[in-house]
């Protein structure tokens, strides 16, 4: 290495220092999980264990339905009142919430969701399986509602301080349809608004894995109306059916990108009364997603069009004399997209923290909780809750086993108690 090189690799150097030192919190990843009181808070989950499991069972076996999540939301209450927060409500939205008091006023909020994918009446009894518990629901995010209980009631008996308030929500509306109603609520409208500077969903299995990015996505309803007639007397006349099959054809040869990831679906069609009738009324349920704002917008532009076109030429194509299809295009989901830089404290925090614990961190974009706060410029990640398959199914599981669901604990409390500083 020559001379020149050796100071141009030392300023580099210096450079990174000074840039880590910027970014390092007050007390370093291993620092805090050296710290005698994050020690007695970990010890603390090791004795919460039993209990830990009995809530998750408990939670898992209130149904929570997209938009019908209050009988869980009364329930974790009770249990956000127990594990000694302050402030326990239920805001106007229905998230079930309580503040655990720091030095400061600036609060991050952590949440894990109340809400699941499965309707009514499905059966959400649990069943032991060696160290697994089985059922809808249990792992997405039933687990992170009883981890969040543990995490307090551990941060509570080691008196851990902390800098930053932080809040516990338990929020509704995650899930599909819900659209994030429960986030948006709690940081566009709620009370704490103002006051939310970082936040963190438990929402994803692996734990080595950090939801930095927010997957963006807009869904559609279109409804095709149009005169209907019987199948054989009025045949001739246009169709909503048609017009939509039209549609969905057009839809089926749309280019997207690989890269940024971009994506389309019909997800749900409905409409008719009969099979000898023209039908007055059809819908579609329609669903694109994209890494990219500008890639979302483009896949978006050419679905309003194939819309318009498909309505055009199906009006074209048979007699409007009892009347024209209309389309009508309302927007039932809107998710933003964004990033939240890997070298962001809150990343940089919880990355030292998974390496601490020896595990590989990586990065990914999903749709979560977190592309609220993170549209909004607030800091925020997605972590694992410990290890679950299978969600949004029926088999659904997460695995129990004693050392890893305790460790798997640690890893969150750190994480938290990192960001708090
Ligand atoms: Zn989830």
């Amino acid at each position: 290495m020559s001379g020149r090189r050796l100071v141009l690799a030392l300023c580099l150097a210096a450079a990174s220092i000074a840039a880590a030192g910027a970014q390092a919190p007050p007390t370093g990843a291993d620092a805090i999980v050296r710290s005698p009181a994050f020690v007695a808070a970990s010890d603390f989950l090791g004795r919460d264990y039993d209990r830990f499991v009995r809530e998750l069972i408990a939670l898992t076996e209130i149904p929570a339905p997209p938009f019908k999540e209050q009988a869980r939301a009364a329930a974790l209450l009770e249990m956000l009142r127990a594990s000694g927060l302050s402030d326990v409500e239920m805001d106007a939205e229905g998230n079930a919430m309580g503040l655990r008091r720091g030095t400061d006023r600036a609060t991050l909020a952590v949440l894990a969701h109340l809400d699941t994918v499965f309707p009514e009446g499905t059966d959400v009894h649990v069943k032991r399986d060696g160290t697994k518990l089985r059922a809808p629901g249990v792992g997405d995010d039933t687990r992170g509602l009883a981890l969040m209980l543990t995490l307090i009631r551990a941060m509570d008996a080691a008196h851990l301080q902390t800098p930053h308030d932080i809040l516990f929500v338990g929020n509704v509306g995650e899930e599909g349809e819900g659209d994030l109603r429960g986030a948006k609520y709690l940081l566009l409208k709620g009370k704490y608004k103002d006051r939310i500077k970082s936040f963190i969903s438990i929402d994803g299995g692996d734990q080595s894995n950090i939801t930095n990015g927010a997957l963006g996505s807009k869904r559609y309803r279109v409804t095709f109306k149009g005169p209907g007639g019987h199948s054989y007397g009025a045949f001739g006349l246009v169709s909503p059916s048609l017009a939509m099959g039209g549609a969905i054809a057009k839809l089926s040869r749309i280019k997207v990108p690989a890269n940024p990831k971009t994506t389309f679906n019909v997800g749900v069609v409905r409409g008719g009364t009969s099979v000898n009738s023209i039908p007055t009324e059809m819908s579609m349920d329609v669903d694109m997603r994209s890494e990219s704002p500008d890639a979302l917008n483009k896949v978006v532009a050419d679905f309003h069009a194939i819309v318009q076109e498909a309505v055009a030429e199906e009006n074209a194509a048979r007699s409007t004399k009892e009347g024209k299809v209309e389309a009508e295009v309302t927007l039932i989901g809107d998710r933003p997209s964004g990033e939240t830089p890997v070298n962001s404290s809150i990343v940089q925090n919880a990355t030292a923290v998974l390496k601490s614990f020896g595990l590989t961190p990586h990065y990914s974009i999903s749709s979560t909780d977190s592309n609220i706060p993170i549209s909004l410029g607030i800091p925020a990640i997605t972590i694992g809750r410990g290890p679950s398959e299978r969600a949004h199914a029926l088999d659904e599981w997460t695995d129990v086993e004693k050392s890893s669901a305790i460790k798997a604990a640690q890893v969150a409390l750190a994480i938290v108690f990192a960001a708090a500083q």
